[in-house]
């Protein structure tokens, strides 16, 4: 090819704004392009039954958090989507599938749990269906499992599922099999989640995307410091607590942060950050040391969904997020008080967008106009990172049925 100097141009211009030729446009209305090199996809998955988000990474790498069943009936809840024909799990595992399809080996790389609760692992149900290889039910990740592939599952309990007091039940017991007969007789890897590291979670190509980190923030009430690999305990020693002040799952959650050039994204399970009566002890509050870890992010999925004991504004004014995504499935997702809070320019100043998965005709009528505000209330959440993070959009995906069309888009945002 003759390089002329406007070639030269054109070629420079696309490589700083970080957008490659080969990209093709994404269109509303038209089905989403595939993933293609370079690029990171965040699918918030909506099943409108909890929480799940496939990663796809800038060389391909896959990666699902959570896979739930759980939530709410009736007017407290939202309804099944596409609808109640397959369980969520089944659901997840056909998206996880057509967005790897670029793959010559559809499989997760990865799977994580962000903690044990029915909403983000799935729990045995009267409907979920047994396993063929036997020993386990399907439901939530353990379906995802059967359907596709998992070469190392990560999560906050691993070997012994002790911390801060024996993991027992029907959910635990059913993921424990899974996790047993999958290793045995189907080569996954099992690790436990460890906090300040950057190196659990990496490329399948090391080197190829130097300015791509995950790096785990915390699990099990261990929170990262901000400074090298290293880490604190927010609760003081089990052995100086009383058993009803231990802490309970939702601060145990495990959480990351995904950084590629500028772009910076953060998920940190269900985490607190509210007492909800005040009257609890100061290191209940996991969210102000993740903040002062992890600094500004781009982008965040809410912690604990939104809910009132959560999203406070010493968090929001230390991560100042550009995109909040908001997953769906009760009607106090989110609360009142904390959509205001994640509004206020006091808390930072500048402009942010807000995306649910879903939203409740119940919050709906508690917290009226404000609502009106959100960018978009129903559908899947695609955050897509151009090649180097300089830039990224947000695309709204329908969920009504298997189309993986485009209903909306937004951006591009400049990455911070
Ligand atoms: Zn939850």
């Amino acid at each position: 090819m003759l390089l002329t100097r406007r070639t030269v141009n054109l070629l420079l211009t696309a490589l700083l704004i970080g957008v490659p030729f080969s990209a093709p446009a994404q269109t509303v209305g038209q089905v989403l392009p595939p993933w293609t090199e370079g690029h990171l996809d965040i699918h918030q998955i909506n099943t409108g039954k909890g929480n799940s988000t496939l990663f796809v990474l800038p060389d391909g790498t896959s990666m699902l958090l959570d896979a739930g069943w759980g939530g709410n009936e009736g007017a407290r809840g939202t309804p099944a989507r596409p609808n109640a024909s397959r369980n969520p799990g089944e659901w997840i595992a056909r998206y996880a599938r057509h967005m790897l399809a670029f793959r010559p080996d559809p499989v997760l790389d990865y799977a994580l749990l962000t903690h044990f609760h029915g909403d983000h692992m799935g729990g045995p149900t009267p409907q979920a269906k047994p396993s063929k290889a036997g020993g386990y039910q399907l439901t939530g990740i353990t379906e995802v499992g059967d359907h596709l592939p998992i070469r190392k599952m990560l999560d906050r309990g691993w070997p012994d599922y002790a911390f801060p007091r024996p993991l027992t039940g029907p959910m635990m017991d059913n993921y424990r099999a899974f996790l047993k007969w999958q290793s045995e007789h189907a080569g996954m890897k099992v690790e436990r989640f460890q906090p300040g590291r950057n190196d659990q979670l990496v490329l399948r190509s090391p080197g190829k995307y130097p300015s791509f980190e995950i790096r785990n923030v915390l699990a099990n009430t261990e929170v990262w410091t901000g400074v090298a690999s290293n880490t604190r305990q927010q609760f003081p020693p089990l052995s100086s607590l009383t058993p009803d002040q231990y802490p309970d799952e939702n601060p145990c959650s495990l959480g990351f942060r995904v950084s590629y050039g500028k772009f910076d994204y953060g998920t940190f399970g269900d985490i607190p950050g509210a007492v909800p009566d005040g009257a609890g002890p100061v290191w209940v509050d996991m969210e102000t040391p993740v903040a002062r870890a992890v600094g500004p992010l781009d982008a965040v999925i809410l912690n604990h969904h939104g809910n009132r004991d959560s999203t406070n504004a010493f968090y929001l004014s230390g991560v100042r997020p550009q995109v909040f995504i908001v997953p769906v499935w009760s009607a106090n997702h989110p609360g009142e008080d904390v959509l205001t809070r994640m509004y206020s320019t006091r808390l930072y100043p500048g402009p942010r967008d807000v995306f649910a998965t879903n939203m409740t005709d119940a919050n709906r009528a508690v917290i009226g106009t404000m609502l009106d505000r959100l960018k978009s209330s129903q559908g899947h959440i695609l955050i897509r990172v151009a090649p180097g993070g300089e830039t990224f959009r947000v695309l709204i995906l329908d969920d009504a049925a298997e189309t993986y069309q485009v209903k909306a888009i937004f951006g591009p945002y400049q990455s911070r």
